[in-house]
């Protein structure tokens, strides 16, 4: 068989000429890609959202001449925005203007949509050029704001990039909220929402070394908080009303100590607390004020439509240089020990 076929040259150039700009295209999607899968890798690197926030940020910078930008986190509960990051290429340390109306991107995260509005001769500073919705089917997480750009447009092709940006950065931060909770409820009680007793041993390991470096003789006061004839209690209330008891309990624990006090559950009714920097004086005034704020706090019993109060007894100690934790813990213990057996209701100093 044979073929007669002839080629035009000019056809033979125009398909070449058509490879090539084929041929450049696929190159540019193969990039594209490449960065698209590096900015995926970025943001599922880190599980802190204001890392996350300066990664977006950077994964815009690398394709959008951009002079500001901002990262905002949505509150669902209280439908409130915080800013997470900030870029301004003028300064290495950027902030927002305090007077930004934040609420402005309430309306985009209702809308759902991406807002942009093209960069007029308008000269105000922080303007809203462009808004990315961080939502999906569960959640409205936040969004992506470019405030100011050193060209006349984001083109399409740019905005279809941003928004595929979007819902990876919208995955990082849905992780790094859900890892936050997870972090949160693994040293909590569930009950009252103090730290658990884990959460106290590795404190006071830490408290312990931070106090064995040191050079001057600081120490901590540790109090061990036990509330008095609780099963007494339970029997005459039921359960959940004690359970609402030990809330309130912790409730003024939490409003009579400061901030650095660590307070924890021990275990059932049992509570105890680390006080930094602290002397026999100042641990013995703490304890003494808890105990009277808990002798004196009326809680309603909605059954019987009355009020009930309970007392505690707590066992106070410093610890000494050379003390284990177990051997601290223990002469709280036993303090506390003889506060129950000589009459409850009272702090008692080892
Ligand atoms: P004492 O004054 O000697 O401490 O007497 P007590 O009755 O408080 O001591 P005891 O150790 O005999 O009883 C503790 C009770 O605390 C038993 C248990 O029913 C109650 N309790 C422990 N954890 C909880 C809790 O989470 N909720 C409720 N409602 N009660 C609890
Ligand atoms: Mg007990
Ligand atoms: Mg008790």
């Amino acid at each position: 068989m044979s073929s007669d076929h002839k080629t035009d040259p000019e056809d033979t150039s125009k398909l070449l000429q058509r490879i090539k700009v084929l041929e450049n295209q696929l190159e540019e999607i193969r990039l594209q890609t490449n960065v698209l899968l590096d900015i995926a890798r970025a943001l599922n690197a880190s599980l802190d959202p204001k890392v996350i926030a300066t990664n977006i940020i950077s994964a815009i910078a690398c394709l959008i001449s951009i002079d500001q930008a901002s990262v905002c986190l949505f509150n669902e509960k209280t439908q409130t925005f915080e800013v997470i990051g900030v870029f301004d290429s003028r300064t290495i340390s950027p902030q927002i203007p305090s007077n930004l109306d934040l609420s402005f991107l309430s309306q985009v995260l209702s809308n759902g949509v991406t807002y942009y509005c093209p960069p007029g001769n308008r000269t105000q500073n922080w303007e809203w050029i462009c808004c990315l919705p961080l939502q999906n089917a569960q959640h409205k997480t936040g969004t992506i704001n470019i405030h100011s750009i050193r060209q006349p447009e984001i083109t399409p092709e740019q905005m279809r990039f941003l928004e595929t940006v979007a819902g990876h950065a919208t995955s990082a931060l849905e992780n790094a909220l859900l890892y936050a909770i997870v972090e949160r409820e693994s040293i909590t009680d569930g009950l009252t929402g103090v730290y658990n007793h884990r959460y106290f041993q590795k404190r006071l390991r830490e408290y312990i070394s931070l106090c064995q470096r040191h050079k001057r003789s600081v120490t901590f006061g540790l109090l061990m908080i036990d509330v008095d004839n609780f099963k007494h209690f339970n029997d005459r209330y039921g359960h959940q009303f004690g359970d609402t008891v030990l809330k309130t309990i912790v409730r003024e624990l939490r409003n009579n100590l400061r901030e650095e006090d660590l307070i924890a559950r021990y275990g059932g009714e049992e509570f105890v607390i680390l006080i930094p920097e602290a002397t026999e004086k100042i641990v013995l005034f703490i304890s003494e004020k808890i105990r009277q704020v808990v002798e004196k706090t009326q809680v309603l019993n909605p059954a019987t439509d009355s009020y009930v109060s309970v007392t505690i007894s707590i066992g106070v100690t410093l610890w000494h240089p050379s003390d284990s934790p177990s051997i601290v813990i223990s002469r709280a213990d036993q303090a506390l020990y003889q506060a129950k057996t000589t009459g409850r209701n009272q702090s008692i100093y080892k």
